[in-house]
């Protein structure tokens, strides 16, 4: 039996995305292939990569003047990459949680890192309030800080370049790509399998590369622009992968789509934790990420936790367990978590309050 995933990543997928990259694993097409047995420079396979790129493009309304890559190495080879590209003397960094602290500490490897704001103090449980500044290479936030549930949702305007980690919010919400430089996205969380990362990098911006250090050829965002994503073997399943859930964004209504869901989800759990006597929110009003939802037991009855998750576990619920960093319980409800799924949770969430309170 299928189970209810709240899993933070990889994650929920969409039924038609395991069933049709199961398909074309035993055999892609009439190919007589399977996907994973493929040249990623056939015909067939440059066409599920173009593919992809295209449904991308559309299904974010990424204007002309940018380039797409599918590329490997998670977005944690990103926090490297857009530094090591880009950092030419000093960058600005918004630390708004564990994953945008990861990102500061490599960048801080090849210059001079600004923190425009934090919330760190506050064990991060707010979205910190920033003005961009104006002599910085460019600015680095994370707009969906996955471990501990705050959101920005909003595209913010900046006099230098932008850069967004958006790996798990990717697709669920429109964005106004023009206001960005780049945008990279792990794929594990709202599109598909781990293994392939999105990256979204102006043109323009490619002229902004340093200069007064050799980039590495893999390293290097020109290179993977030249070759569109072929200079070295792609991750070609992934990537069909993401292709079927960007399919299926698109037939269900798009982003707007994605984020309206988003929005029933979030709201439901939220209303409940504000009224619940046995659970409470972590995040303030205000930042609550639609993605990510921590939530703990009421002072005093922690004692319960692993009761819960044992009794999660009868309910056929999986993933709810917080961040081993965190601790405390948390809903990881990407595109693919159905209003379902977080009723399954709601009810015994509910079912388990009336036994304790
Ligand atoms: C999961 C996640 C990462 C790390 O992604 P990898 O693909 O595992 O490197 C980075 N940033 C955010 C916001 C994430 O949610």
């Amino acid at each position: 039996m299928r189970k209810h995933i709240f899993n933070a990543g990889p994650c929920k997928l969409p039924d038609a995305t395991l069933e049709n990259t199961s398909k074309a694993c035993l055999e892609f097409g009439a190919s007589g292939q399977s996907i994973m047995e493929i040249s990623h420079r056939s015909a067939d396979f440059l066409s599920v990569y173009e593919q992809a790129i295209a449904l991308f493009k559309e299904v974010l309304s990424v204007p002309s003047g940018y380039s797409v890559l599918f590329l490997g190495g998670g977005a944690s080879m990103q926090f490297c990459m857009v530094p090591y590209n880009f950092l030419n003397k000093k960058a600005g960094y918004v630390n708004s949680g564990t994953w945008a602290t990861t990102a500061i500490k490599e960048a801080k490897l090849w210059g001079e890192v600004v923190i425009v704001a934090s919330s760190e103090a506050d064990g991060f449980t707010y979205y910190p309030e920033f003005t961009v500044p104006q002599d910085v290479d460019y600015i680095h936030i994370t707009s969906n800080n996955t471990i501990r549930g705050t959101e920005l949702l909003k595209d913010i305007d900046s006099p230098v370049p932008l850069i967004a980690d958006m790996s798990s919010d990717i697709c669920s919400r429109p964005v106004d790509v023009s206001k960005y430089a780049l945008i990279y996205a792990g794929c594990q969380k709202n599109l598909g399998p781990a293994g392939v990362t999105v990256v979204i990098i102006r043109d323009e911006f490619l002229k902004n590369v340093v200069t007064t250090r050799p980039i590495p050829t893999m390293l290097k965002y020109q290179t993977h622009v030249d070759k569109e994503s072929m200079h070295n073997t792609p991750p070609c399943v992934n990537i069909f992968a993401v292709k079927e859930t960007l399919q299926w964004i698109k037939s269900v209504g798009g982003v707007k789509e994605m984020e309206r869901r988003a929005i029933e989800r979030a709201k439901a759990i939220y209303d409940y934790l504000e009224d619940s006597n046995l659970f409470r929110a972590v995040v303030k009003a205000g930042s609550r990420s639609r993605m990510n939802i921590p939530f703990l037991l009421k002072e005093g009855r922690e004692d319960l936790e692993k009761e819960f998750i044992d009794f999660t576990k009868t309910k056929n619920i999986v993933g709810i367990k917080g961040h081993r960093s965190v601790g405390g319980f948390r809903a990881s409800t990407y595109n693919a978590c159905t209003m379902d799924d977080v009723n399954v949770l709601l009810e015994s969430m509910r079912e388990f309050e009336k036994k304790y309170v």
